[in-house]
């Protein structure tokens, strides 16, 4: 199938690129034209593991390219993806991406002869397909809803996974609100072999919300819990959570006696808060929307409030460690809201640099893939950004994990740790056992010896 792809960032190009691993016939759009360029020359312009390979390939193949010129893309598409992005905008949806995207692609369904379906894959909050979209493409187009088709499919990869996730997806959510729309996601779709929901555009819409805000419930309530850990003393919250974990049904005992460890058991984890262009921004999305509708919208408001003050618990633990910064060099390892990506958007790590240098810390930070976003999106951080973080373990007092990535084990090695003897570590995503650090001053979430 020949299909268009409007928006060309983590979901877009990505979505393009396994569609048309899978055979399809990919255009993809976007307005940045470094972008373009990249994406043609077979750079990917975001750090997704798999990916370069695989843009590479379908260029190769002749079944993907990038464009700026939207009539171009449209040409004999019989679907295009809308994958613009959707912030946030003090805590509501801004739908101003959407609304010029259902303009510009309404301008030229005047006159189009073939049928098009419009397929969001952006999150959206429930009622905006149906009403909003199809609203600016009714006004632009001089059409009507059959003439030309209305669809929402859902998005649900998680950065750093995103290629696997989409090629081995759990679940494809379809939400049509016309036939020939349906039948276009499932001929989309056909090489995929996993279960399919076809639901209405509003449904689709609420099954994202739904998710991630379940998803960030689990983490909130989590770090309350642990955050009381560290308050009462004695009690570490990763034994807590270890004996947690056993509930079968939490985490299910096989026939042969082993557990499956579902994937849920890493968001029952302590940390620093979440971060990333979607629980935040979709959370706040879903309890403003609700508040619109009359409802307090109480629960997801608390998991808001937790989460926003999180990152204030690793500052603390510093503040309860040396009382003032003032004077202190901290080194902090982690830029990135996960591992395994370059995203720094509403990353916790933004947050916890900022407090540091508020109050008077010297700040080195460093991220293996994430400090050129980091430097663009944060100018006003006052951090010096470092290439290589060994060389700078002997001068700094306190070195702060706040990323997961796998070269960060290198503190344990036998080398490095002899240099830290003595030096404040906090681990903000329980990375380490705090036996690990027995030479060190090992500070950690949830984690407090008994006063
Ligand atoms: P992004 O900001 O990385 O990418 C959006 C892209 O759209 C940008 O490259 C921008 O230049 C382009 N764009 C904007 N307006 C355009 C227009 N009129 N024509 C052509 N291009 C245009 O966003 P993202 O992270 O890919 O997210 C996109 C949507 O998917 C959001 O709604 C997001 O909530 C949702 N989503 C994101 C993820 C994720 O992990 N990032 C996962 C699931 C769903």
């Amino acid at each position: 199938m020949k299909l268009a792809v409007l928006g060309t960032g983590y979901v877009g190009l990505v979505s393009g690129v396994c569609l048309a691993a899978k055979g399809h016939d990919v255009t993809c759009v976007d307005i940045r034209h470094e972008v373009v360029e990249l994406l043609n020359a077979g750079q990917p312009h975001v750090h997704e593991r798999g990916l370069p390979e695989l843009l590479q390939e379908v260029i190769a193949a002749g079944r993907f390219r990038a464009t700026g010129d939207l009539d171009a893309a449209l040409m004999g598409s019989r679907i295009v993806l809308v994958a613009v992005g959707t912030p946030s905008e003090q805590g509501r949806i801004d739908l101003r991406f959407i609304e010029e995207a259902a303009r510009q692609i309404g301008e030229r369904l005047q006159g189009r002869r073939e049928f098009l379906s419009i397929v969001l894959k952006s999150t959206v909050i429930p009622g905006t397909t149906d009403t909003f979209v199809r609203g600016v493409v009714e006004r632009f187009s001089g059409r009507t809803l059959g003439d030309f088709g209305l669809g929402m499919n859902p998005e649900f990869l998680r950065e750093g996974n995103a290629v696997e996730d989409f090629m081995t997806p759990d679940r494809i959510v379809f939400g049509y609100e016309d036939e020939p729309t349906k039948e276009a996601l499932e001929e989309l779709y056909q090489p995929w072999n996993c279960t399919k929901l076809a639901v209405n555009t509003r449904t689709a819409e609420m099954i994202k919300y739904a998710n991630n805000s379940l998803l960030a419930t689990q983490i909130s309530a989590v770090n309350e819990i642990a955050n009381l850990a560290s308050a009462l003393g004695g009690v570490d919250v990763m034994d807590v959570m270890r004996g947690v974990h056993l509930d079968k049904r939490w985490n299910p005992i096989q026939p042969d006696g082993s557990r499956a460890q579902p994937q849920i058991l890493t968001y029952l984890v302590p940390g620093c808060g979440f971060g990333g262009s979607c629980f935040p921004k979709d959370v706040q999305a879903l309890r403003s929307q609700g508040e619109a509708a009359g409802l307090s919208m109480d629960l997801l408001g608390a998991v808001l409030a937790v989460n926003e003050a999180q990152p204030g618990q690793v500052v603390a633990l510093l503040r309860r460690q040396w009382g003032a910064l003032v004077g202190r060099r901290v080194l902090v390892l982690g830029l990135a809201f996960k591992p395994d990506t370059d995203d720094v958007r509403e990353s916790p790590s933004r947050r916890i640099v900022g407090d540091l240098l508020d109050g008077g810390a010297a700040v080195v930070a460093h991220d293996p893939v994430a400090m050129p976003n980091a430097r663009r999106a944060w100018p006003e951080l006052a951090a010096s950004y470092v290439d290589a973080w060994v060389p700078e373990l002997a001068a700094a007092d306190a070195i702060v994990v706040l990323t997961c990535w796998p070269e960060y084990r290198d503190l344990l090695k036998p080398a490095i740790g002899e240099s830290l003897r003595g030096k404040v570590i906090v681990d903000a995503r329980r990375f380490f056992q705090p036996a690990e650090f027995a030479a060190s001053i090992y500070l950690a979430i949830g984690f407090s010896p008994l006063r």
